[in-house]
């Protein structure tokens, strides 16, 4: 499908506007590193404008036009947006393949989740207005309700576009709030397109707004502003805790997905061939570009000569190509820098003792774009920056382990708990091992799975809050209890009239 970058403004108040600095930021093409357009760079002023714009859609009327609306009016537009995203999902693929580099193939599948998520959020919405709890202490009777939490600032990161931006977008909308939504300055186009749709469903003007722009002129003002009630932040570490000590001083409260640098162990007893497929997927999935890849490999010392050489021998089997050509399994990194800084973490492996069993850089047939041809690495120190470090390319890190024991040490010898993955016959370890490992996701006999009704988020410096299910929903909602006095029984010391 042939499709050209529309040239879009900030969304506003159902609006678009130009930045008010005029600025642009441009779109290069990781597969050709041409430039194929432009976004808007938004700054502080227009995040003022944006939230401002959110305030008014929860206020207007006395909120009784967005937050207090019935959840089912809710509901009918996360459907209508689920409806016209599905309408456009092939382009929205393509948009989402040109702008980042992901296989068109994940592109699409990104995208069907993207309306997934929309059509089960209206479901949970509807859910809400049916919750109540209602506690009963004698003199009193109270009930507890779940408001929205009023204007939200969602900050996203690029591995994900759009669809990262809908597990944020999708409950604060089903919870009632208003949204500011600040997409990665890397990869803005699907985001920007969303805008249009959620136009076109006839969403209220201001109920979601979107800045786009560089993370220190639209991130940092967003995370900061005073009439701002919580951000919802997904990236890197280093980023969130910048978020967190702007919020810090409002005492906003905030959701945190962050880095990870998961392992997958492999045991003696697995299925070989079925093991390596498992191990390539949980890895080179996205580009390798994923906060949940299972990058830390751990294989049984007695199967890793063999499983090491399928697993080599299979990686330099994989497809990488443009994004856009038929069968494309590995694309590009996402930008130049990126693509600098994965090379580099693999050139000091080198220079610390590391070997590189496969990949390491650029593929041959390959001579312009940022690829990287999917690499394996040993001889690994656990002390190695390749090691401790999140990569976020197509990079794979690999040790041997005797006992168990030792493999649940190395698979916790790290900061992060995102993810992690056990591969093995027998379910009883299994078991005994996603008790022990430090992570917010663990997979038994697969990696990546992700469902949109369970809890995804870590712990460790991985972060904390949870994006999906109930918990994605609670997020984005206040608990407040609502007590009468209901008998005129004598209250402790005191004895009030009831009215
Ligand atoms: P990043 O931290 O560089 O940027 C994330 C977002 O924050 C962007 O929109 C950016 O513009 C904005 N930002 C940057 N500086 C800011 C500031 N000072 N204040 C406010 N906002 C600011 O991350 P990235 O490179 O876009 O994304 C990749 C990272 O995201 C990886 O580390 C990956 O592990 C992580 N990630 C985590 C999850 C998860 O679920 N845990 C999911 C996807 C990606």
């Amino acid at each position: 499908m042939s499709v050209t970058i529309p040239r879009r403004q900030l969304f506003i108040d159902g609006e678009w506007r130009e930045p008010l600095h005029q600025k642009r930021i441009p779109i290069i093409n990781p597969a050709t590193e041409d430039t194929i357009g432009d976004i808007p760079a938004g700054t502080a002023q227009d995040v003022e404008l944006a939230v401002a714009a959110a305030r008014r859609a929860l206020t207007r009327n006395r909120g009784r036009d967005w937050p207090r609306a019935s959840a089912s009016l809710r509901a009918k537009y996360l459907r209508a947006i689920a409806d016209k995203v599905m309408e456009r999902k092939s382009e929205l693929a393509t948009l989402e393949a040109l702008d980042c580099g992901k296989p068109l193939e994940e592109a699409a599948g990104d995208v069907g989740a993207v309306a997934g998520c929309f059509k089960y959020y209206a479901d949970l919405a509807e859910a809400l207005d049916e919750k109540r709890t209602v506690l009963s202490m004698h003199t009193f009777k109270s009930h507890v309700v779940k408001e929205p939490i009023g204007v939200v600032g969602l900050i996203t990161p690029w591995n994900y576009p759009l669809l990262m931006a809908a597990w944020k977008v999708a409950p604060a909308l089903a919870a009632g709030c208003a949204a500011v939504l600040k997409p990665s300055e890397l990869a803005s186009v699907t985001c920007l397109e969303f805008a249009e749709l959620c136009k076109e469903a006839g969403l209220p003007p201001g109920v979601l707004n979107i800045v786009t722009g560089f993370g220190t002129e639209a991130g940092a003002p967003l995370a900061s502003h005073s009439h701002v009630d919580k951000v919802a932040f997904t990236g890197s570490t280093e980023t969130g805790r910048k978020v967190m000590t702007a919020a810090a001083e409002a005492v906003k409260p905030v959701s945190m997905e962050l880095v990870g640098k998961s392992p997958i162990l492999v045991f003696e007893d697995v299925d070989i061939d079925k093991a390596v497929e498992w191990t390539l997927y949980g890895c080179f999935f996205t580009n390798g570009q994923i906060c949940s890849a299972t990058s830390h490999l751990l294989v049984h010392d007695t199967i890793a000569k063999e499983f090491v050489e399928k697993l080599v021998s299979r990686a330099n089997s994989i497809k990488i190509s443009d994004p856009l050509e038929e069968g494309c399994r590995l694309g590009p990194i996402v930008s130049e820098n990126q693509y600098k800084r994965v090379i580099k973490y693999i050139s000091t492996a080198k220079e610390e003792g590391a070997t590189i069993l496969c990949g390491g850089g650029r593929p041959q047939h390959l001579k312009k774009g940022f690829y990287i041809a999917p690499t394996i690495i040993t001889d690994i120190d656990t002390s190695m920056q390749i090691w401790r470090e999140e990569i976020f390319g197509p990079v794979l890190c690999l040790k041997t382990f005797i006992t168990e024991d030792e493999a649940i040490k190395l698979a916790n010898d790290t900061h992060y708990g995102l993810a992690g993955a056990v591969l093995s016959m027998d379910l009883e370890r299994c078991k005994r091992i996603t008790e022990e490992i430090q992570a917010g996701i663990t997979w038994v006999n697969c990696s990546q799975p992700c469902f949109l009704q369970a809890p995804w988020g870590g712990r460790k410096n991985s972060g904390f809050g949870r994006d999906l299910g109930e918990w994605g929903l609670d997020n984005f909602l206040n608990v407040k209890q609502v007590t009468e006095y209901v008998s005129e029984d004598q209250w402790g010391w005191y004895h009030p009239p009831k009215l």
